[in-house]
């Protein structure tokens, strides 16, 4: 048996905080299997233990640098501690861990002592309450018995009532449901999902060889022909709810993480603290023999970090290393992992593959033989396009992949304006040199097509309006121009002159008011420009800062670790909503850098995976005209991805508007590429943050942008910045109230109801 990291954090820590229970399920692990400790153990955890706990718990954040860690208090029944104790409670341990990091609070009750005011406690400490619930009321009075012998359903459907009112929805993280195979899948599943949980998980009851589980006659694989019927009918309904078995054989199929321990070789990062202040490992080993969780030590003699070496937890910390020859030889050991630990018990060790072996096998082989049908996403993007987009914490690669999307999009339609060029008149010149430029140097014709307002003008262009049809196909040679001199390639070009200007996109703009509308011959050298126009000809460093007489180049903002483009001159920057200023002058340009610089400063700050995306997809700034309100604003355009136009304001406005409107950028280069509303069953939808009700499309856009916004002020609300406490909240619940009525509205597809779930779940761990 080779040890595990030994001293590698722990996050997650159970606290049994009462230990008996108001319920008597026959399956219960904690009082019906091998280990009976709970009868030497106190009822309660007394005041002193759990402090001392928490003492432990931020001793060990601290000494790992963690994020956060994760706190479930559980029992027997927590609920049972009463709604003062327990206030207490959740208030020492906020009191002493929150100051050293981040506490993520959760409870697993069985719901029956759940009551209004209950609630408002454990809305008020932000706790996620999970529920146990075994399915309809046959199915879940099976063991979810009082002792008198009768059923708890009634109670857990009252609190579970309770929890999918608005005011608690947001503390409402799922339900679980121990699996007996006695009961109808398809009826369990359908009656859990009417519960609208955030979340189901399904667990296998807990068994050992020495104590296998109870199967039908003949039913070798019951479990997995029971859990594959659940799986196929899930799949069915477009995977409406997060299911934690199959998402993790999903990711680890793809070879990401399990995310769970009873299934993958992710590392046992859990350690429990009993009502006596004993450490303990996951509550599942009671069933494998009497004393199986124990570790010997106490929070009073010991640190998480001891806990973490214990050789129990260190095996079970050791992948595939620790597992039975036979399972680490198995083809599906990446994604089985041998199961929860307690379950390869038998015969006094724990070197056995999963008492379910048979079923994980024919499960696990199951889904990945019947895959989710792939969202439909064009240019060969992965199926988890959507979550990694839909995460809060920011993904370069995804943006990367939406940039690529972009481009093509734009050399798509690039191509269909050369169709419209006459042959051999104005542009086709200009054509012919982009697409060899295309062949000679792809990257530099890219950086110019990934340029916001190229696009723009493309699609103005083919439609015949607005700038774009104004400035023509032949402005094809500016951007072979462009894109020469990106790459240092000499050409000889005629560049349309509209109304004395003549604009080389990301290069700048050439002053010739003698010219009017009209075309100039552009040649490009190493580094320079010459323009010529009857009379005039101008010579250029295009590199060179400030303007020049007849030259304003595409000036820059920048920060240490990023640069855009400050763009007050393309004449197709002006298709966003609120209308955009003229050219800056050098000071007004100089406040833009420097705000700039500072807001990024934020950004990077608060939310530095948002600094990644930004850095992979924003192209630029548009400064727009100041509004008579004077209030800060920002805009983003639908064919000008990678674009945001805003106001002049202060540096951590600017940051908001920056993350908030690339939001509504990459929703833009999203919907490009994938269908997220059902456009057959078009609805209104009433949302927070505007008085007229929303289309599908623009409340899905509102929730994405919102949602950042929100998470922008809950981290300043964390660092106790004035007035963040209530911006936080605004924007949380206009977020989450249009979540609930988008999802209620049926309006979108399956990849758009994957992306609003996925928001949702990015936000359930917020703060109240
Ligand atoms: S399927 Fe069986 S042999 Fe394979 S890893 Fe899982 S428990 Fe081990």
């Amino acid at each position: 048996m080779a040890p595990g990291p030994a001293r590698a954090a722990l996050t997650e820590f159970v606290l049994k905080v009462h230990a008996r229970c108001d319920l008597a399920c026959d399956h219960c692990y904690v009082y019906e299997h091998a280990d009976q400790s709970w009868r030497r153990r106190p009822v309660r955890m007394t005041p002193e233990v759990l402090r001392t706990a928490a003492g432990r718990i931020a001793e060990h954040a601290a000494a790992h640098d963690l994020p956060d860690v994760t706190v479930i208090l559980h029992g027997g029944e927590p609920l049972l501690l009463g709604a003062e104790r327990l206030g207490e409670v959740l208030a020492d341990l906020r009191r002493v861990i929150a100051p050293v990091t981040r506490l993520r609070l959760g409870m697993q009750t069985n719901g029956v002592l759940l009551s209004e005011r209950l609630c408002d406690l454990l809305a008020e400490h932000d706790v996620a309450v999970g529920v146990s619930l075994d399915g309809d009321r046959a199915a879940n009075d099976r063991h979810r018995r009082f002792r008198s012998g009768a059923g708890s359903y009634d109670q857990v459907l009252r609190a579970l009532g309770l929890l999918r009112r608005p005011a608690y929805r947001r503390i409402y993280s799922g339900l679980l449901c121990t699996v007996d195979v006695r009961n109808d899948p398809i009826a369990v599943y359908e009656s859990l999902l009417a519960q609208e949980p955030p979340r189901i998980d399904f667990l296998l009851p807990h068994a050992t060889w020495d104590d296998p589980p109870w199967r039908p006659a003949g039913g070798g694989t019951a479990y997995a022909g029971w859990l594959r019927a659940v799986y196929d009918r899930w799949l069915a309904d477009g995977r409406p709810v997060s299911v934690r078995l199959f998402d993790s054989l999903l990711s680890t199929a793809a070879g990401g993480p399990s995310g769970t321990e009873w299934l993958g070789l992710d590392p046992v990062d859990l350690a429990v603290v009993e009502t006596d202040g004993e450490w303990e490992q996951a509550d599942s080993l009671k069933t494998a023999y009497d004393g199986a969780p124990a570790t010997g030590m106490t929070v009073f003699s010991h640190a998480a970090d001891d806990v973490a070496a214990s050789p129990l937890l260190a095996r079970r910390r050791s992948g595939r290393a620790g597992l039975s020859d036979e399972c680490r030889r198995c083809p599906v050991v990446d994604q089985c992992g041998g199961g929860l630990f307690a379950h390869r018990y038998g015969t006094g060790h724990f070197d056995h593959p999963s008492v379910y072996c048979a079923d994980l096998k024919e499960l696990i082989v199951h889904v990945n033989e019947n895959p989710p049908a792939p969202v439909r996403l064009d240019a060969g993007l992965p199926d988890d396009f959507i979550d990694r987009l839909a995460a809060l914490t920011g993904d370069r690669v995804a943006i990367g992949r939406l940039v690529e999307a972009q481009i093509a999009i734009v050399r798509a339609l690039l191509a269909e304006v050369a169709d419209r060029l006459p042959a051999g008149g104005a542009g086709a010149d200009g054509w012919e040199a982009l697409t060899a430029l295309d062949h000679s140097a792809p990257e530099s014709v890219a950086r110019i097509a990934a340029h916001p307002y190229v696009r723009a003008w493309a699609v103005d262009c083919l439609a015949g309006s607005g700038t774009g049809a104004r400035q023509g196909p032949d402005y094809l040679s500016a951007l072979a121009v462009a894109a020469a001199l990106d790459a240092g390639t000499p050409v000889r070009l005629d560049v349309p002159v509209r109304s004395g200007r003549l604009h080389l996109p990301t290069v700048g703009t050439v002053l010739l008011p003698e010219v009017g509308d009209g075309a100039a011959r552009v040649e490009t050298g190493p580094g320079s420009l010459r323009v010529a126009a009857g009379d005039v000809t101008v010579a250029i460093r295009p590199g060179t800062p400030g303007d020049a007489p007849r030259w304003w180049p595409t000036r820059v903002l920048a920060a240490p670790d990023v640069s855009v483009l400050l763009e007050d001159g393309d004449p197709h920057r002006d298709c966003h909503r609120l209308p955009a200023g003229d050219r800056l002058d050098d000071a007004g340009a100089a406040r833009w850098a420097e705000t700039f610089a500072a807001a990024w400063q934020v950004i990077r700050d608060e939310v530095p995976g948002h600094a990644e995306e930004l850095r992979a997809g924003l192209r630029a700034v548009v400064p727009l005209r100041r509004s008579g309100a004077g209030v800060s604003e920002a805009s983003t355009a639908r064919q000008a991805f990678g674009g945001v136009a805003a106001t002049e304001t202060d540096a951590g406005s600017l940051a908001v508007l920056l993350v908030h409107e690339f939001q509504h950028s990459k929703m833009n280069a999203l919907l490009d590429i994938c269908d997220l509303v059902d456009g057959t069953r078009p609805i209104d939808i009433t949302v927070g943050w505007r008085p007229d009700p929303r289309p599908a499309e623009a409340v899905l856009h509102g929730i994405y942008a919102h949602a950042a916004v929100a998470d922008m002020w809950r981290i300043r609300a964390d660092r106790q910045v004035d007035g963040a406490q209530a911006v936080y909240r605004r924007y949380r619940d206009w977020t989450a109230e249009a979540i609930g009525a988008l999802q209620r509205a049926d309006a979108l597809t399956p990849a758009g109801s994957r992306l609003v779930r996925q928001v949702a779940r990015s936000m359930s761990g917020w703060p109240s």
